[in-house]
Protein backbone atom coordinates (compact mmCIF):
# COMPACT_ATOMS: atom_id res chain seq x y z
CA UNK A 1 0.00 0.00 0.00
CA UNK A 2 1.45 3.56 -0.92
CA UNK A 3 1.03 6.06 1.29
CA UNK A 4 0.88 9.73 0.51
CA UNK A 5 2.42 11.88 3.22
CA UNK A 6 1.11 15.65 3.87
CA UNK A 7 2.59 18.34 6.25
CA UNK A 8 -0.06 19.95 8.10
CA UNK A 9 -1.12 23.31 6.75
CA UNK A 10 1.07 26.10 6.39
CA UNK A 11 -0.76 29.26 5.14
CA UNK A 12 0.26 32.89 5.40
CA UNK A 13 -0.57 34.25 8.93
CA UNK A 14 -1.50 37.86 9.77
CA UNK A 15 0.83 40.26 11.77
CA UNK A 16 -0.04 39.68 15.60
CA UNK A 17 -0.47 43.52 17.09
CA UNK A 18 -2.50 42.68 20.05
CA UNK A 19 0.42 42.35 23.16
CA UNK A 20 -1.93 42.08 26.01
CA UNK A 21 -4.08 39.07 26.62
CA UNK A 22 -6.40 37.50 29.21
CA UNK A 23 -4.73 33.85 28.12
CA UNK A 24 -2.09 32.75 26.38
CA UNK A 25 -1.59 29.19 25.34
CA UNK A 26 1.83 27.89 24.44
CA UNK A 27 1.20 25.32 22.33
CA UNK A 28 -0.54 24.15 19.43
CA UNK A 29 -1.13 20.70 20.04
CA UNK A 30 -4.68 18.97 20.92
CA UNK A 31 -4.22 20.36 24.50
CA UNK A 32 -3.29 24.05 23.47
CA UNK A 33 -5.95 23.75 20.65
CA UNK A 34 -8.62 23.20 23.02
CA UNK A 35 -7.87 25.43 25.82
CA UNK A 36 -8.22 27.78 22.78
CA UNK A 37 -11.83 26.93 21.92
CA UNK A 38 -12.81 26.81 25.86
CA UNK A 39 -11.30 30.39 26.58
CA UNK A 40 -12.48 31.68 24.10
CA UNK A 41 -16.14 30.28 25.04
CA UNK A 42 -15.43 31.95 28.50
CA UNK A 43 -14.87 35.24 25.87
CA UNK A 44 -11.05 35.60 27.44
CA UNK A 45 -9.33 37.47 25.03
CA UNK A 46 -6.72 34.52 24.27
CA UNK A 47 -3.49 34.05 22.27
CA UNK A 48 -1.91 30.74 21.04
CA UNK A 49 1.98 30.51 20.41
CA UNK A 50 3.28 27.57 18.92
CA UNK A 51 6.19 26.50 17.06
CA UNK A 52 4.08 23.87 15.00
CA UNK A 53 0.36 23.24 14.77
CA UNK A 54 -0.37 19.94 15.87
CA UNK A 55 1.94 18.97 18.42
CA UNK A 56 3.11 15.17 18.48
CA UNK A 57 0.34 14.18 16.07
CA UNK A 58 2.22 16.25 13.18
CA UNK A 59 4.93 13.37 13.76
CA UNK A 60 2.12 10.66 13.29
CA UNK A 61 0.49 9.21 9.68
CA UNK A 62 -2.80 8.52 10.97
CA UNK A 63 -5.06 8.37 13.82
CA UNK A 64 -7.45 5.39 14.49
CA UNK A 65 -8.68 6.47 18.43
CA UNK A 66 -10.00 9.88 17.97
CA UNK A 67 -13.78 9.28 18.14
CA UNK A 68 -15.65 10.25 15.36
CA UNK A 69 -13.19 8.70 12.85
CA UNK A 70 -12.50 5.45 12.63
CA UNK A 71 -9.35 6.91 10.81
CA UNK A 72 -7.96 9.87 10.08
CA UNK A 73 -4.88 11.51 8.34
CA UNK A 74 -2.60 13.39 10.88
CA UNK A 75 -3.30 16.26 8.85
CA UNK A 76 -6.13 16.62 8.20
CA UNK A 77 -7.16 16.52 11.84
CA UNK A 78 -4.70 19.18 12.07
CA UNK A 79 -6.60 21.16 9.34
CA UNK A 80 -9.59 20.47 11.31
CA UNK A 81 -8.18 21.40 14.56
CA UNK A 82 -7.06 24.64 13.26
CA UNK A 83 -10.45 25.98 11.36
CA UNK A 84 -11.96 24.77 14.46
CA UNK A 85 -9.88 27.11 16.54
CA UNK A 86 -10.20 29.94 13.99
CA UNK A 87 -13.71 29.73 14.06
CA UNK A 88 -13.35 31.81 17.00
CA UNK A 89 -10.87 34.11 15.88
CA UNK A 90 -8.32 33.15 17.99
CA UNK A 91 -4.99 34.08 16.87
CA UNK A 92 -2.49 31.84 15.97
CA UNK A 93 1.22 32.91 16.21
CA UNK A 94 3.72 30.55 14.50
CA UNK A 95 6.93 31.61 17.22
CA UNK A 96 8.80 29.93 19.96
CA UNK A 97 8.58 31.02 23.26
CA UNK A 98 12.01 31.54 24.96
CA UNK A 99 11.42 32.72 28.20
CA UNK A 100 8.07 33.28 30.39
CA UNK A 101 8.35 35.56 33.44
CA UNK A 102 5.75 36.18 35.90
CA UNK A 103 5.71 40.04 37.18
CA UNK A 104 2.94 41.11 40.06
CA UNK A 105 -0.33 39.81 38.52
CA UNK A 106 0.66 39.44 35.10
CA UNK A 107 2.88 37.03 32.75
CA UNK A 108 5.65 38.23 30.64
CA UNK A 109 5.92 35.82 27.62
CA UNK A 110 9.07 36.22 24.98
CA UNK A 111 9.16 35.12 21.95
CA UNK A 112 11.84 34.57 19.52
CA UNK A 113 10.67 36.53 16.52
CA UNK A 114 7.68 38.75 17.69
CA UNK A 115 8.88 40.58 20.66
CA UNK A 116 6.91 40.33 24.40
CA UNK A 117 3.47 39.55 24.86
CA UNK A 118 1.70 39.92 27.90
CA UNK A 119 -0.76 37.40 29.83
CA UNK A 120 -2.68 37.51 33.02
CA UNK A 121 -2.83 33.71 32.50
CA UNK A 122 -0.92 31.67 30.89
CA UNK A 123 -1.43 27.68 29.88
CA UNK A 124 1.31 25.60 29.15
CA UNK A 125 0.53 22.87 26.29
CA UNK A 126 3.63 22.60 24.62
CA UNK A 127 3.72 18.39 24.50
CA UNK A 128 7.01 16.84 24.79
CA UNK A 129 9.64 15.97 22.33
CA UNK A 130 11.31 13.12 21.10
CA UNK A 131 14.53 11.28 23.69
CA UNK A 132 17.75 10.46 22.29
CA UNK A 133 19.69 7.15 22.36
CA UNK A 134 22.89 9.25 23.59
CA UNK A 135 25.26 6.51 21.69
CA UNK A 136 28.44 7.01 19.46
CA UNK A 137 27.35 7.59 15.55
CA UNK A 138 23.85 8.83 16.78
CA UNK A 139 23.99 12.85 16.00
CA UNK A 140 26.54 12.29 13.31
CA UNK A 141 24.00 10.08 11.47
CA UNK A 142 21.30 12.82 12.04
CA UNK A 143 19.73 12.86 8.52
CA UNK A 144 22.24 10.86 6.87
CA UNK A 145 20.17 7.28 8.12
CA UNK A 146 19.16 8.35 12.03
CA UNK A 147 15.50 9.28 12.32
CA UNK A 148 13.03 10.72 14.91
CA UNK A 149 9.95 10.75 12.73
CA UNK A 150 9.02 6.95 11.53
CA UNK A 151 5.46 8.92 9.61
CA UNK A 152 7.82 11.70 8.06
CA UNK A 153 10.78 9.72 6.77
CA UNK A 154 9.59 6.30 6.66
CA UNK A 155 8.93 6.65 2.65
CA UNK A 156 12.59 7.12 1.79
CA UNK A 157 13.40 4.13 2.74
CA UNK A 158 11.72 2.06 0.37
CA UNK A 159 13.01 -1.28 -0.07
CA UNK A 160 15.57 -1.14 2.27
CA UNK A 161 16.91 -2.27 5.90
CA UNK A 162 16.14 0.03 8.88
CA UNK A 163 16.01 -0.78 12.76
CA UNK A 164 13.33 0.78 14.96
CA UNK A 165 14.48 1.17 18.63
CA UNK A 166 11.95 1.11 21.49
CA UNK A 167 8.65 -0.56 23.13
CA UNK A 168 6.11 1.28 23.21
CA UNK A 169 3.32 2.27 21.18
CA UNK A 170 5.52 4.76 19.48
CA UNK A 171 7.96 2.36 18.61
CA UNK A 172 5.92 -0.19 16.99
CA UNK A 173 3.51 1.85 15.21
CA UNK A 174 7.06 3.14 13.55
CA UNK A 175 7.48 -0.51 12.99
CA UNK A 176 4.27 -1.41 11.34
CA UNK A 177 4.36 2.01 9.01
CA UNK A 178 8.19 0.84 8.04
CA UNK A 179 6.96 -2.34 6.84
CA UNK A 180 4.65 -1.06 4.45
CA UNK A 181 8.06 0.33 2.65
CA UNK A 182 11.08 -1.24 3.98
CA UNK A 183 12.61 -4.40 2.46
CA UNK A 184 13.34 -5.93 5.82
CA UNK A 185 12.68 -4.09 9.43
CA UNK A 186 14.11 -5.00 13.00
CA UNK A 187 12.48 -4.11 16.12
CA UNK A 188 15.36 -4.00 19.25
CA UNK A 189 13.96 -3.75 22.49
CA UNK A 190 15.85 -4.09 25.75
CA UNK A 191 13.39 -5.80 27.51
CA UNK A 192 11.62 -9.37 26.82
CA UNK A 193 8.44 -7.88 26.02
CA UNK A 194 6.97 -4.57 24.71
CA UNK A 195 4.96 -2.54 26.65
CA UNK A 196 2.76 -1.53 22.99
CA UNK A 197 -0.86 -1.64 23.47
CA UNK A 198 -2.28 -5.01 22.61
CA UNK A 199 -3.70 -4.01 19.04
CA UNK A 200 -0.59 -2.46 17.42
CA UNK A 201 1.49 -6.09 19.26
CA UNK A 202 -1.13 -7.66 16.97
CA UNK A 203 -0.43 -6.09 13.66
CA UNK A 204 3.51 -6.85 14.43
CA UNK A 205 2.74 -10.43 14.80
CA UNK A 206 0.58 -10.27 11.08
CA UNK A 207 3.69 -8.24 8.93
CA UNK A 208 6.04 -10.79 7.70
CA UNK A 209 9.42 -8.29 7.28
CA UNK A 210 9.61 -7.50 11.11
CA UNK A 211 11.73 -9.15 13.37
CA UNK A 212 11.83 -8.09 16.84
CA UNK A 213 14.73 -8.41 19.27
CA UNK A 214 14.44 -8.55 22.31
CA UNK A 215 16.66 -8.33 25.63
CA UNK A 216 19.40 -6.13 23.55
CA UNK A 217 20.07 -2.58 22.87
CA UNK A 218 22.20 -0.74 20.16
CA UNK A 219 25.35 0.56 21.59
CA UNK A 220 26.79 2.03 18.45
CA UNK A 221 25.80 3.32 14.70
CA UNK A 222 28.52 2.97 12.33
CA UNK A 223 29.28 4.53 8.71
CA UNK A 224 30.97 5.85 6.25
CA UNK A 225 28.79 9.15 4.66
CA UNK A 226 25.73 7.17 5.55
CA UNK A 227 24.45 4.68 8.48
CA UNK A 228 25.70 1.61 7.28
CA UNK A 229 25.20 -1.15 10.57
CA UNK A 230 24.68 -0.81 13.74
CA UNK A 231 26.44 -2.81 16.91
CA UNK A 232 24.18 -4.01 19.73
CA UNK A 233 24.75 -4.68 23.22
CA UNK A 234 24.82 -8.33 22.57
CA UNK A 235 27.95 -8.12 20.38
CA UNK A 236 25.65 -8.73 17.17
CA UNK A 237 26.01 -6.26 13.81
CA UNK A 238 23.28 -5.65 11.48
CA UNK A 239 23.47 -4.18 8.36
CA UNK A 240 21.12 -1.25 8.35
CA UNK A 241 20.31 2.00 6.26
CA UNK A 242 18.28 3.78 8.39
CA UNK A 243 17.94 3.85 12.44
CA UNK A 244 14.85 5.10 13.64
CA UNK A 245 14.40 6.17 17.72
CA UNK A 246 11.31 5.54 19.34
CA UNK A 247 12.05 5.50 23.05
CA UNK A 248 9.90 7.92 24.46
CA UNK A 249 9.73 11.79 25.09
CA UNK A 250 10.55 14.39 27.53
CA UNK A 251 9.12 17.70 28.22
CA UNK A 252 10.74 20.74 26.49
CA UNK A 253 10.54 23.10 28.82
CA UNK A 254 13.99 24.55 29.45
CA UNK A 255 12.85 28.00 28.94
CA UNK A 256 11.04 28.16 32.03
CA UNK A 257 13.40 26.84 34.40
CA UNK A 258 13.91 30.35 36.12
CA UNK A 259 10.65 30.94 36.92
CA UNK A 260 10.65 28.02 39.45
CA UNK A 261 7.65 25.39 38.30
CA UNK A 262 7.61 22.50 40.13
CA UNK A 263 8.21 19.22 38.31
CA UNK A 264 7.65 15.51 39.01
CA UNK A 265 10.50 13.51 39.02
CA UNK A 266 9.93 12.44 35.82
CA UNK A 267 10.39 16.10 34.81
CA UNK A 268 6.70 16.30 33.65
CA UNK A 269 4.95 19.31 35.04
CA UNK A 270 3.42 18.55 38.35
CA UNK A 271 -0.47 19.54 37.63
CA UNK A 272 -3.52 19.92 40.26
CA UNK A 273 -6.87 18.18 38.85
CA UNK A 274 -7.38 21.80 37.98
CA UNK A 275 -4.20 21.73 35.72
CA UNK A 276 -3.04 24.38 38.46
CA UNK A 277 0.79 24.34 38.82
CA UNK A 278 2.38 25.53 41.60
CA UNK A 279 2.55 28.80 40.02
CA UNK A 280 -0.53 31.32 40.53
CA UNK A 281 -2.26 31.74 36.88
CA UNK A 282 0.23 29.49 35.59
CA UNK A 283 -1.81 26.61 33.73
CA UNK A 284 -0.73 23.20 32.24
CA UNK A 285 -1.99 20.62 30.13
CA UNK A 286 -1.18 17.81 27.79
CA UNK A 287 1.85 15.71 27.01
CA UNK A 288 3.48 17.92 29.48
CA UNK A 289 2.04 17.19 32.40
CA UNK A 290 1.67 14.18 34.71
CA UNK A 291 -2.01 14.44 34.39
CA UNK A 292 -4.36 11.67 33.41
CA UNK A 293 -2.08 9.23 35.26
CA UNK A 294 0.06 9.67 32.64
CA UNK A 295 -1.55 8.36 29.88
CA UNK A 296 -0.57 10.78 27.07
CA UNK A 297 -3.18 10.46 24.49
CA UNK A 298 -4.88 12.89 22.49
CA UNK A 299 -7.94 12.90 24.38
CA UNK A 300 -6.58 13.30 27.43
CA UNK A 301 -4.64 16.01 26.19
CA UNK A 302 -7.94 18.08 24.99
CA UNK A 303 -9.30 17.07 28.33
CA UNK A 304 -6.83 18.76 30.54
CA UNK A 305 -7.00 21.65 28.21
CA UNK A 306 -10.56 22.30 28.48
CA UNK A 307 -10.18 21.77 32.23
CA UNK A 308 -7.47 24.46 32.39
CA UNK A 309 -9.13 27.02 30.38
CA UNK A 310 -11.96 27.00 32.67
CA UNK A 311 -9.41 26.94 35.82
CA UNK A 312 -8.26 30.54 34.08
CA UNK A 313 -11.44 31.72 33.90
CA UNK A 314 -12.41 30.77 37.52
CA UNK A 315 -9.06 32.59 38.21
CA UNK A 316 -9.34 35.61 36.61
CA UNK A 317 -13.48 35.33 37.82
CA UNK A 318 -11.63 35.52 41.63
CA UNK A 319 -9.17 38.14 40.68
CA UNK A 320 -11.51 40.79 39.57
P1 LIG B 1 7.12 5.16 25.98
O1 LIG B 1 5.76 4.62 26.12
O2 LIG B 1 7.71 5.94 27.11
O3 LIG B 1 8.08 3.95 25.63
C1 LIG B 1 9.44 4.15 25.44
C2 LIG B 1 10.09 2.81 25.17
O4 LIG B 1 11.46 3.04 24.82
C3 LIG B 1 10.07 1.89 26.37
O5 LIG B 1 9.81 0.58 25.93
C4 LIG B 1 11.47 2.04 26.93
O6 LIG B 1 11.95 0.87 27.53
C5 LIG B 1 12.29 2.29 25.69
N1 LIG B 1 13.48 3.08 26.01
C6 LIG B 1 13.57 4.21 26.74
N2 LIG B 1 14.84 4.66 26.79
C7 LIG B 1 15.56 3.78 26.08
C8 LIG B 1 16.95 3.70 25.75
N3 LIG B 1 17.82 4.62 26.16
N4 LIG B 1 17.35 2.65 25.01
C9 LIG B 1 16.47 1.73 24.57
N5 LIG B 1 15.16 1.75 24.83
C10 LIG B 1 14.70 2.77 25.58
O7 LIG B 1 7.27 6.14 24.70
P2 LIG B 1 6.43 6.20 23.33
O8 LIG B 1 6.23 4.87 22.76
O9 LIG B 1 7.09 7.25 22.52
O10 LIG B 1 5.03 6.77 23.81
C11 LIG B 1 4.96 7.99 24.54
C12 LIG B 1 3.52 8.21 25.00
O11 LIG B 1 2.72 8.50 23.86
C13 LIG B 1 2.93 6.96 25.64
O12 LIG B 1 2.07 7.40 26.67
C14 LIG B 1 2.15 6.32 24.52
O13 LIG B 1 1.07 5.52 24.96
C15 LIG B 1 1.68 7.53 23.76
N6 LIG B 1 1.45 7.17 22.33
C16 LIG B 1 0.21 6.74 22.01
C17 LIG B 1 -0.04 6.35 20.71
C18 LIG B 1 -1.43 5.89 20.36
O14 LIG B 1 -2.24 5.70 21.24
N7 LIG B 1 -1.76 5.67 19.12
C19 LIG B 1 0.96 6.40 19.73
C20 LIG B 1 2.23 6.83 20.12
C21 LIG B 1 2.47 7.21 21.43
P3 LIG B 1 11.46 0.38 28.96
O15 LIG B 1 10.21 -0.35 28.69
O16 LIG B 1 12.60 -0.43 29.41
O17 LIG B 1 11.28 1.63 29.78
Amino acid sequence: MSIELKLPLSISRPVIREREYDTIIIGGGPAGITAAIYTARYLLKTLIITKILGGQISYTYVIENYPGFKSIESYKLIGYFEEHVKSYNVPILLDEVIDVKKEDKTFKVYTKNNGVFIGKTVILAVGAEKRKLNVPGEDRFIGKGVSYCTACDAPLFKGKRVIVVGGGDSAVLGALILSRYALKVYLVHRRGRLKAQPIYINRLKEANNIEVIFNDEIVGINGKDKVEWVKLKSGKTINVDGVFVEIGLRPPIEFLKKIGLKLTNEGYVAVNPDQSTNIPGLYAAGDVTNACNNFKQIVTAMAQGAIAAKSCYEYLQRQS
